[in-house]
């Protein structure tokens, strides 16, 4: 078989009261897209015995694999064995190795089986086990007789992703065959979504028809994620990545598991040069985003966050003239903010963010959203002015994207390696 599709069925009512953020349902559609099986669609259902039953009836018919997460602990709430032995036609029966690896489980634990734990090694007729390597309720899979499948797995996430990897996967990829899918995901920073949509399709007929391009922007950039399936995939997408790169130049900062400051931090490393930061209205964000990175401390060596008039004239000797006659937000108190954390600092880039992230605090003049980034090292120093939004929370993300960009910028420039974009 070389198309599977499936759905995925996520049980419990704190998911529906918005208790509990379903993250089984987007780590099992990622897993699933990542294996090239195409999934229709997402349910999330109550603890409730028909609703259940009927969302897996309903699975089974639709799809050739239904993974159902959830309600399968020993309370009384948890229904989903019931429904399955419903589904089966069977009903549940205690599986004596279950209830012995149970036994065994509470007994290293220096405990018997608390009451009702037992309800965990009841097992529906017609369905296979598959083993729990993190926790006591095992994962169920179960072929009906159109072919379809459908595998219970439990609702805690690290026992539900044990099953999943060392069982269900093999399975799928077994009824699967081995249809070669490649992704890749491009990183852009400084470009908004329908911009880079537009770049690309521009060079629509040099990339071949079968690509397909997922644009995905969130708070740190756009994602542009390229997915090719058979022949050849890999040096297919070698080719689909090449046009891309060759047609956004440095607007594309990194792929997959790149970021930002991933990537910034390893430009530092390499140039063996060193950064701190001067932040008014991020108020630190830039200094944590660059710190997420281990090893940071090779070329961050730290920031100033001058919030205040006072702290930014006396700790880093911005001018009082300047603050009076152009505001802190502005491009001179920008540049002086940057050389100053360079001077205090000792480091080799000063880079600063001085803005107003409202949603108050705007005028006429400066409204909210006005953002100065100052950047200062031995050569030169200069400031960039950004108008974001009226979203405090977005305009502070947007800073620390656009200073870290900035920064990431600069030094392609010193090293010759920035190109124009076509
Ligand atoms: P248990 O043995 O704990 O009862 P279970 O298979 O019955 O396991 P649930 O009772 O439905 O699973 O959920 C157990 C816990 O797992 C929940 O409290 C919740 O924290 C987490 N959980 C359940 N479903 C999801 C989900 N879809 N996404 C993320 N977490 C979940």
């Amino acid at each position: 078989m070389g198309q599977l599709n499936a759905n995925i069925v996520a049980v419990g009512d704190e998911l529906l009261v918005g208790q509990v953020v379903d993250t089984n349902s987007s780590y099992l559609a990622a897993e699933l897209t990542r294996m090239g099986v195409t999934v229709s669609y997402s349910l999330t259902v109550s603890d409730d015995l028909e609703v259940i039953q009927s969302a897996m009836v309903d699975g089974m018919d639709r799809c050739g694999l239904t993974l159902v997460t959830g309600g399968l602990g020993p309370t009384p709430d948890d229904l989903t064995r019931e429904a399955a032995a419903a589904l089966a036609g069977s009903s549940l029966t205690v599986n004596p190795k279950i209830l012995n690896s149970l036994k065994d489980h509470f007994k290293t634990l220096g405990r018997t089986v608390p009451r009702g734990s037992e309800q965990v090694a009841r097992v529906p007729g017609g369905f296979e086990i598959l083993p729990n390597s993190k926790g006591t309720a095992p994962g169920l899979w179960h072929k009906g007789q159109n072919g379809s499948v459908v595998v219970l797995l439990p609702g805690v996430p690290h026992e539900m992703k044990a099953i999943f990897s060392d069982h269900v996967i093999p399975r799928i990829m077994q009824i699967k065959g081995r249809t070669e899918i490649v992704q890749r995901t491009l990183k852009a920073a400084g470009i908004g979504e329908t911009v880079l949509q537009a770049e690309i399709e521009s060079i629509n007929h040099l990339l071949e028809p079968a690509l397909r391009i997922a644009y995905l922007p969130g708070a740190y950039g756009v994602r542009v994620r390229l997915t090719i399936s058979g022949r050849n995939a890999g040096e297919r997408i070698d080719a689909a990545e090449q046009c891309i790169r060759a047609k956004l130049g440095t607007v594309i900062f990194g792929q997959d598991d790149d970021t930002l400051e991933s990537v910034l931090g390893e430009m530092l490393r390499i140039r063996g040069m060193t950064i701190a930061v001067a932040e008014s209205c991020t108020g630190g964000m830039v200094l944590n985003q660059l710190t997420n990175v281990s090893g940071s401390s090779r070329y961050v060596l730290g920031g100033v966050i001058a919030y205040s008039n006072q702290v930014k004239q006396h700790q880093l000797n911005v001018d009082a003239d300047t603050l009076r006659q152009f505001g802190a937000v502005s491009e001179p108190a920008a540049v002086q903010m940057a050389e100053g954390v360079r001077a205090c600092l000792g480091s080799d880039i000063g880079l600063s963010v001085t803005g107003i992230a409202g949603p108050s605090g705007g005028t006429a003049d400066k409204p909210v959203g006005l953002v100065w980034i100052g950047y200062s090292d031995v050569h030169e120093s200069w400031a960039v002015k950004h108008q974001f939004g009226l979203d405090r929370d977005r305009n502070k993300q947007k800073s620390v994207v656009a200073a870290l960009n900035l920064v990431r910028h600069s030094l392609l420039k010193h090293s010759g390696h920035e190109q124009e974009t076509e």
